[in-house]
């Protein structure tokens, strides 16, 4: 009876167009999916996001709709596209709901990113129910939290900030919207936004798992109805209960799977470090260079991930110089790369994504935190989680050779990397432990599914 019902009960799932708010975002829907409700996934017209492959494989739908934008979304124009996002994503909205309910399979409930909060109030105006979706994690969501509630103010004082159910944070360990204020003032609008209407949802869902952050999820717990429903990495790394689902299927740029498989096939267990900034981070040349010649140093197998407008940074013929030990490549399957046996730690700008899928599959760590939530992030990585060294940069800001050498020995084969694979052990038990059948994660989308179907 329930599968029946479940079956008419669709739902829609809108992301905001970027590959770490997208990727979560359809993970979750394809959960939601197997617990029986019909999910369709709204992308809008100017995402770059192409959705491989989703048509025969998936058990979701996807339905793109105008934003009314017609440059690339980046950084600089973040906030024109969110206005315009915020006019014009409505009316297509209404089109879309219209043409779904004539079809014969009307909407019951919206989940939204966080940051588009407003959308709480547009599914309530057209008669439905909406929940949050937080990509982050709430050791960065409550400090977030904290600051919207007047806990932390601008500068912050002092050289260490104290905060409910959180560890000790140094000035470096906050978002760096919080501790280099006027730095990206649009984003940390965009990020206390979120609070904006925090009390108003009946859940509030999010990507993280209960067991990693138990403390700072139970505080927030007792001020709004939060889930944790992590970590929403393809089924095929965790618990293998959802067919077909081994993969993303949607990526920025085209991985260069072969060769990377080819070449990690060739190597040692853990005797490869994997290097990976993410899909946003530019560093400078400077930085570049140290990093390059960090890992010849350090004389590990290297994979390291350079995007093509990053490529011009390297030092001159670095790759030729070095190709006997280390392999450089504008884009990798990732998963596949931190799944693979011969990789021994991963060096990260700690984006959540990044972190939350080097904790499920065991993949210690060397944070270079760049901005956002990495610096946090990083902390954890460090100091809660114990699975990594974070490295430290110089008064010119820059991470050396010599430390970035240092730490990749330390996390490979110092003494305190036994501890650190014991831990990166442990996390991923526990992560694919809280998705699979009556983990915390699951019985939290358990839950929330079943309240939708009865409501
Ligand atoms: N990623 C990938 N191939 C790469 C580098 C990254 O597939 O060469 C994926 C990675 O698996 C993760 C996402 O891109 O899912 C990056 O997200 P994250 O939150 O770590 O960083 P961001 O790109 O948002 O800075």
């Amino acid at each position: 009876m329930e599968e029946e019902r479940g079956k008419e009960t669709h739902i829609l799932t809108i992301p905001i167009p970027a590959q770490g708010h997208v990727n979560p975002m359809l993970q979750l829907s394809k959960r939601l999916a197997s617990k029986r409700l019909k999910v369709t996934l709204v992308t809008t017209t100017s995402s770059p996001l192409t959705i491989r492959d989703l048509a025969e494989t998936s058990s979701i739908k996807i339905e793109t709709i105008s934003d009314g934008f017609d440059a690339l979304v980046t950084l600089e124009n973040f906030d024109e596209y969110i206005e315009c996002f915020r006019v014009v994503f409505p009316q297509s909205l209404a089109k879309l709901l219209e043409k779904l309910a004539y079809s014969g399979s009307p909407v019951k409930f919206i989940v939204y990113d966080s940051h588009i909060p407003w959308m709480l109030d547009v599914a309530r105006g057209f008669g439905l129910d909406g929940a949050p979706f937080f990509t982050q994690p709430w050791a960065v969501n409550a400090i977030y939290y904290h600051f919207d509630h007047g806990k932390l103010q601008f500068p912050v004082k002092g050289s260490v900030v104290s905060l409910p159910s959180m560890p000790p944070l140094g000035i470096d360990d906050l978002p760096s919207f919080i501790s280099e204020p006027g730095s990206y003032p649009s984003c940390l609008n965009s990020v206390l936004n979120q609070f904006s209407n925090i009390h108003e949802p009946k859940w509030i869902l999010c990507n993280t798992f209960l067991e990693l952050e138990e403390k700072v999820v139970n505080f927030m717990a007792s001020k709004c109805p939060i889930k944790t429903i992590g970590p929403t990495i393809p089924s095929f790394y965790l618990d293998k209960r959802l067919q077909n689902d081994n993969d993303y299927g949607l990526s920025l740029f085209k991985p260069m799977t072969e060769t990377c498989k080819t070449w990690l096939d060739s190597k040692e267990i853990h005797s490869v470090v994997y290097v990976s900034f993410g899909s946003l981070a530019a560093l400078g040349e400077e930085q570049m260079e140290e990093i390059a010649w960090g890992l010849k140093k350090s004389n590990f197998f290297f994979l390291w991930v350079v995007r093509e407008p990053e490529f011009a940074k390297l030092p001159r013929n670095f790759p030729e110089e070095t190709f006997e030990k280390g392999l450089v490549v504008s884009w990798s399957p990732q998963l596949e790369v931190l799944a693979h046996k011969s990789v021994g730690c991963f060096l990260t700008h700690c984006g959540w994504n990044s972190t939350l899928e080097a904790l499920s599959l065991g993949v210690p760590m060397v944070a270079m935190p760049q901005w956002t939530d990495q610096t946090t992030n990083a902390k954890f990585v460090e100091d809660v989680w114990q699975v990594g060294f974070r490295v430290r940069a110089n008064e010119k800001m820059i991470v050396t050779r010599e430390e970035i050498e240092i730490c990749i020995k330390e996390v490979m084969e110092g003494e305190r990397s036994n501890n650190i694979r014991r831990n990166t052990e442990k996390w991923k038990k526990l992560a694919k432990e809280a998705i699979d059948e009556g983990g915390s994660s699951d019985k939290n989308l358990k839950e929330f599914v079943t309240q939708l179907l009865s409501g």
